[in-house]
């Protein structure tokens, strides 16, 4: 079964998170836990965290089809030790976030090596951040979104994916969540190699590990490493691969959730997306 949502608005609280969802006709979310242009977030308070779990319930959405994603302002293989520790120090709270909000996942972009230190160094940095927080924490997943490669973000190849989880010492609490936009412009050719890229995937990473789908069409063409996410059907991807996606089982039972960029398409999005199963 396909589980598909879109990243939904938390304004007037977390709590409304699954019924902005819910009237989308969605059956998975995506959402903030905390603003995600600030280090510091006030704690979740008691209320919030009640309804939250009494809205999710009322509109059937289960923990494992909601995919939080952490702050922006996070790097947690920043090359710099007050970069790093800030980043820990905020990645931990958002994992406990999620303990308290009874949520599995949580998504994030890997990191950025700010052209102070090579890829790799970027890489171990990351790994041992997520077995810092992994260690401190129980029941949450840390997800690894793949990168367009944009600016000096690592994690545009699966092999840097790879290369993070080797090294993550709980391997039942590490996975991945793909971006079709941040794979295409990577230089993936979702379009053109659709069964290429993903037994590449799977040779590199593995299906076992894959935790979540990020929906989007590109803005811009394959290999361009430019992070433009597009409505569906409106960029250099158009419809093919996704419909392709729908009918793919190796998609089922993980929430696919849509960052497209015009919110009030979402209800079209996910009907058109139901349409292609
Ligand atoms: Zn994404
Ligand atoms: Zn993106």
């Amino acid at each position: 079964m396909k589980y598909i949502g879109a990243h939904v608005s938390v304004s007037g609280g977390i709590e409304n998170s699954p019924v902005n969802a819910y009237k989308i006709g969605a059956n998975a979310f995506a959402l903030f836990t905390k603003n995600q242009q600030q280090w510091i977030a006030k704690p979740l308070t008691g209320e919030s965290i009640r309804l939250f779990k009494e809205n999710c319930a009322k509109y059937n959405f289960q923990p494992e089809y909601i995919l939080p994603h952490d702050s922006y302002l996070i790097n947690l293989g920043h090359p710099e030790e007050e970069g790093i520790n800030k980043s820990r120090a905020a990645f931990l709270d958002e994992m406990q976030r999620c303990e308290q909000l009874g949520l599995k996942l949580l998504n994030f972009h890997p990191g950025s090596y700010l052209n102070k230190i090579t890829i790799e160094e970027c890489l171990n940095r990351i790994a041992e951040s997520i077995n810092i927080v992994l260690d401190k924490t129980k029941g949450v997943t840390a997800v690894i979104e793949n990168t367009a490669g944009q600016g000096s973000n690592a994690g545009n190849e699966f092999r840097h994916l790879q290369y993070i989880i080797d090294k993550v010492e709980d391997k039942s609490r590490v996975g991945v969540c793909l971006d079709t936009c941040h794979t295409f412009t990577a230089g993936y050719d979702l379009l053109n190699e659709y069964d290429k890229v993903f037994k590449e995937f799977d040779e590199q990473v593995g299906f076992k590990y894959l935790r979540g789908i990020h929906l989007n069409d590109s803005k811009k063409e394959v290999g361009s490493h430019v992070d433009r996410h597009a409505s569906l059907g409106q960029g250099f991807l158009g419809l093919d691969p996704f419909k392709k996606m729908m009918k793919d089982p190796r998609f089922d039972n993980m929430p696919i959730i849509l960052e497209t960029p015009d919110d009030t398409l979402w209800k079209e999005e996910i009907a058109l997306l139901r349409s292609f199963e």
